[in-house]
């Protein structure tokens, strides 16, 4: 390659600003985006809504040639497809919705060389007629999303996903970026194994969505409860999670009879009312959606303000997955679960149905770890964080235990204590068996293993054993200990650990008396709910206007409003009060072609109100 070609390639930085109207990347989005430049394979981990789609939008601008996304679901593709146009980037997609013209269009695009990026699903891409013009088409990168799909270890399984290897096979010479949302370690290691990429290096984002904001209520009068926060949030959309079908329905209706523009959604419904609600929704038509657990997956919206479990989930996983779907903007978004022992029971219910019992013993510890999740003492972030691996620095300061916090006392030497023994032990200990180590209590797993020669046998006896396993369950929110579900479920040593052991690192807990009282309050009847922060109060009102002229110009194109502007945008543009058109392209998410398009009608509305406002 010539040496003034690479000089002339356009800066990923410049790109971000010109097509899509960002100053910055965000973590990682650079280190990936460079690493594919350079021609090498990569995987990427990201929580949903930490934008994967840059990681290669950004070079398929970059490069010559075109970029195939493979991905598994037809409505996400028409999405993102749109939202790049809308950018005045040249996408389309091949999938079984189009029409044959709407097809032969597309393949026309191909031929002539102006498209950028071409969206398939992999059975498109794998079947043989396309299959076979690949070779014709000039390729520079291959991204393939939700990646997770190609292990069996995971929950969304595809089995065409496993032929995608003969990709790779056949451009070895093209890099490859795989993409997911899905943490599990399992999983991590098949993606690259399993596509056949060549040395691929693995980017993990961090799973923080600090916008988020979380928060557990006591499950009495959650209708009351609803109500309230629905009013709140009235005009905005909000998904609320139901236990069952019929729930959905009924909460959807209540909302109604309330003045909220809600709809329900669950799989028990006609292909064609999901698919017209979920439309509904994406465009704004529809504000709230009570839905069971389908509803979601590929839904790619931005401006989703709360997000409420009016039952709680089985595994941290879901939680995080379904609370993810809120404020992929950027801006604030509240969370919120409705917590009480039923939900435990009623899960429990459901995993005693599941015949394999190595599945079902793990569904029954991750399902303890959601309720010590929803009783946790300690920030709740932390809490999540620590379930996927990641050591949270600080506490939050956004979450409802983080805003009335417990009091705490020094536990660096029950951890100590604690942390040794599962060392002494070489991490061959569950939390029943350390208990009675910590006790000095001589039952037969301790002596079947020669635990009580160890030297920290009976050095925590002082402490009762109910206060010792609050303490170990907090060691495992703190992120001290990981327990391991493929191995017999023993306590693993963390990194934190180490630093507990080795480098004085201090660790606090909160007492069992102090949680007693706690849980004691989640099973009483509620207190008001406090409201989200907003934006400032003053630019309320212009924020308003803005959004109203926006819904106006998107309902002109036909389209969602987002593809117009994203909440974060129209926030940015109130707090800004641009007056010039080079102004406007200051704000958050206003690239070249949106200020061309779109500068007159805000700025003349800027203008009016800020008139109105000086006439008052
Ligand atoms: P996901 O990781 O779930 O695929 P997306 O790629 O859809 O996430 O990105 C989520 C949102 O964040 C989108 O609205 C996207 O435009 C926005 N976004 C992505 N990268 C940036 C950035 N560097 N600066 C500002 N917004 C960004
Ligand atoms: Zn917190």
């Amino acid at each position: 390659m010539p040496a003034e070609f690479l000089v002339d390639r356009p800066q990923p930085a410049d790109l971000l600003q010109k097509h899509f109207g960002y100053r910055d990347f965000r973590p990682l989005q650079q280190e990936v985006i460079d690493h594919v430049l350079a021609g090498r394979d990569a995987v990427v981990l990201m929580p949903t809504g930490g934008g994967k789609s840059l990681c290669y939008q950004v070079p398929a601008l970059a490069l010559d040639g075109l970029t195939l996304v493979i991905s598994p679901l037809i409505a996400l593709m028409k999405d993102q497809v749109q939202a790049l146009q809308a950018n005045g980037i040249a996408a389309a997609y091949l999938n079984s919705s189009l029409s044959p013209e709407e097809e032969r269009a597309v393949k026309r695009q191909l031929a002539d060389g102006s498209l950028k990026l071409l969206y398939v699903s992999p059975e498109t891409v794998l079947g043989p007629s396309f299959f076979h013009t690949l070779p014709h088409l000039p390729l520079s990168l291959i991204a393939i999303d939700e990646a997770h799909c190609v292990s069996s270890w995971g929950h969304h399984f595809r089995p065409e996903y496993g032929q995608l290897h003969l990709l790779k096979e056949q451009f070895p010479e093209v890099p490859v970026i795989a993409l997911t949302a899905t943490a599990d370690k399992a999983v991590r290691h098949d993606i690259g194994r399993l596509l056949g990429l060549r040395e691929p290096r693995m980017f993990i984002a961090s799973f923080d969505r600090p916008n988020l904001s979380l928060a557990v209520l006591p499950g009495q009068k959650r209708w009351e409860q609803l109500r309230r926060i629905a009013l709140r949030h009235m005009g905005a959309c909000g998904i609320i999670y139901c236990g069952s079908r019929k729930s959905t329905e009924e909460l959807a209706g209540k909302l109604r009879d309330v003045g909220v523009n809600a709809a329900h959604y669950h799989a028990g419904m006609e292909a064609a009312d999901r698919s017209r609600t979920q439309d509904d929704f994406i465009q704004g038509k529809v504000h709230v959606v009570c839905a069971t657990i389908a509803f979601g997956m590929g839904i790619d919206k931005g401006d989703v303000r709360y997000v409420v479990h009016y039952n709680m989930p089985g595994t941290l996983e879901g939680y995080y997955q379904e609370i993810g779907r809120a404020g992929r903007d950027g801006a604030p978004a509240e969370t919120i679960l409705f917590y009480s022992f039923r939900d435990v029971q009623t899960q429990l219910g459901f995993i005693e149905e599941i015949d394999n019992v190595v599945y079902r013993d793990v569904q029954r510890a991750k399902l303890q770890r959601m309720q010590e999740y929803a009783e946790s003492p300690i920030c709740r972030r932390r809490v999540l964080l620590s379930y996927f691996g990641e050591d949270l620095a600080e506490d939050c300061g956004n979450c409802d235990v983080c805003k009335d916090p417990p009091s705490w006392s020094d536990g660096t030497v029950a951890a100590q204590m604690a942390l040794s023994a599962v060392y002494r032990a070489k991490q061959r200990i569950g939390v029943s068996t350390l208990i009675d180590v910590l006790k000095g209590t001589r039952s037969a797993p301790v002596t079947e293993a020669g635990l009580d020669a160890l030297k920290t046998f009976g050095a925590g006896r002082a402490t009762s054993a109910f206060a010792w396993q609050l303490f170990l369950q907090q060691f495992v929110q703190q992120g001290l200990l990981e327990i391991d579900y493929t191995d017999h479920y023993h306590l693993k040593l963390t990194k934190a650990a180490q630093e507990v052991l080795f480098e004085g690192r201090t660790v606090r807990l909160v007492s069992p008396e102090t949680i007693k009282e706690r849980q004691a309050q989640l099973k009483q009847a509620p207190a008001a709910p406090k409201p989200a922060a907003e934006v400032g109060a003053a630019r309320q009102g212009l924020f308003d206007v803005l959004r109203e002229l926006r819904r106006t110009l998107a309902a002109e194109i036909n389209k969602p409003a987002y593809v117009v502007f994203s909440d974060a945008t129209l926030t940015d543009m109130a707090a800004r009060m641009p007056l010039s058109e080079g102004e406007f392209l200051d704000v958050h998410g206003v690239g070249e072609h949106k200020a061309k398009r779109y500068a007159k009608p805000f700025l003349a509305a800027i203008q009016r109100w800020v008139a109105e406002q000086g006439a008052r």
